[in-house]
């Protein structure tokens, strides 16, 4: 698939701008703060109708807008997706309403497909891209939570009902904690966990079995790729922790008995939980470890062996994704070839070459192969305009 037009209002440091695009390499260049990473940011928002790095979505609306009645970004892209023509658009107001404090906002966001108001979770998985970012070793280094953000991006891109089940178990939760703090309060009886109970076991196995079946997929693809990458016998290990632990014992595919594993751990533990008024136990504390020559690389893992980590799950994203929907995933990559060494960039750069669409960034056109370069389309970025190519 590929993005024949993008185009933004007051996203960022982008005013307004139209960009026509096409199959191919695009190559965004210039000096840094110019606006390159939020260009693919965009991109990631069609695809995920998240940033990709902002805390809080309002940092999306262009400052210059900020003094609009209502302030609002706008992203939309032209995809074509096996032949077929899909307008998505992604939009973000900031509103001052009633029971908002005084100077601060409350985002709404709005997504359509070819126009029509749709759900985000219906969008997802239509524009399907991988992110290729320096600061992605936090993959391997970060918190637990930066894994499962991964999972769940990744595994929503291929899965459409998996993000549904995402957000009802986030729902459900939700309800539960607060009703666990109440029981420990002594405002609500503990018997009326009942209500909760059974779909939060339901949801939890349907993630965990997406989870688990994509982590299989990865695992494969990974190690394989990990061992192109670094050209050795240096072995690789992805390994999935799900909570509770004795997902594991049970049979792949197995929902009856994960249902029955996840009853039995939360019976063993609704004390725990009452105490802390929290869930304890379900894939919202799922984990993944990788480990290198059979150590956890986020301990004891080099520098360069954790980014080859991160790069092999990248790669092995843009395997799984082809794989899973029939269609080559729009690759961006932010400012990532001069951070790796020889092999893994050749590497790479045939995944790149053999894609439908590559947009890339570099402050420095001369750090980018000529092999890539010639066949690339270039494009200069300067404080949110695009100045022609190179
Ligand atoms: P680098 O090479 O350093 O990575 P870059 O070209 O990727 O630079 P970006 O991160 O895309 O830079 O853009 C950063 C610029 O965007 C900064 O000048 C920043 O101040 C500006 N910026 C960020 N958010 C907004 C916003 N909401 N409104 C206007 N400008 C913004
Ligand atoms: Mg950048």
């Amino acid at each position: 698939m590929y993005l024949e037009s993008l185009s933004l209002t007051n996203f960022r440091n982008y005013v307004s701008l139209e960009l026509p695009l096409g199959p191919g390499t695009f190559i965004l260049w210039g000096d840094n703060a110019q606006g390159k990473s939020n260009l693919l940011e965009a991109v990631y928002l069609l695809a995920t109708t998240k940033s990709a790095r902002a805390s809080n979505e309002r940092e999306l609306i262009g400052w210059g807008a900020m003094d609009d009645p209502l302030p609002a970004a706008r992203v939309t892209g032209e995809l074509n997706r096996g032949g077929e023509g899909i307008r998505l658009d992604v939009g973000l107001v900031a509103e001052r309403g009633e029971g908002v404090a005084e100077g601060s906002y409350s985002l709404r966001k709005q997504t359509r497909m070819n126009g029509v108001p749709r759900r985000a979770s219906d969008v997802v998985g239509t524009l399907n891209a991988v992110m290729f970012d320096p600061q992605d070793v936090d993959l391997v280094t970060g918190p637990p939570s930066s894994r499962r953000r991964y999972l769940d991006v990744t595994i929503s891109q291929m899965n459409r009902d998996y993000l549904k089940a995402l957000q009802r178990y986030g729902r459900v939760l939700t309800q539960r904690n607060h009703l666990l703090r109440a029981i420990r309060e002594g405002t609500s009886q503990s018997s009326q966990l009942r209500v909760w109970d059974p779909p939060l076991i339901e949801e939890a196995v349907n993630i965990h079995l997406a989870r688990r079946r994509m982590l299989d997929e990865m695992k494969r693809e990974s190690t394989a790729i990990y061992g192109e990458l670094t050209g050795t016998a240096e072995s690789f290990e992805l390994r999935y922790l799900p909570n509770p632990r004795e997902f594991s014992e049970i049979e792949e595919e197995d929902g009856a008995a994960a249902g029955d594993v996840m009853r039995g751990r939360l019976a063993a533990n609704v004390d725990r939980e009452i105490g802390q008024g929290m869930t304890v136990v379900g894939p919202h504390r799922d984990d993944v470890q990788f480990e290198v020559v059979g150590r956890d690389a986020s301990l004891y893992g080099s520098r360069g062996q954790q980014r080859t980590v991160v790069a092999a799950l990248k790669l092995a994203e843009v395997q799984l994704l082809q794989l899973n929907t029939g269609e080559d995933p729009i690759l961006l990559l932010d400012d990532i070839l001069s951070e790796l060494d020889e092999t893994r960039r050749r590497r790479v750069l045939e995944t790149v070459l053999g894609s439908e669409q590559a947009i890339l960034t570099t402050t420095d056109l001369d750090r980018i192969d000529e092999g890539l370069r010639s066949r690339a389309r270039l494009i200069r970025v300067e404080e949110g305009r695009l100045v022609g190519g190179g």
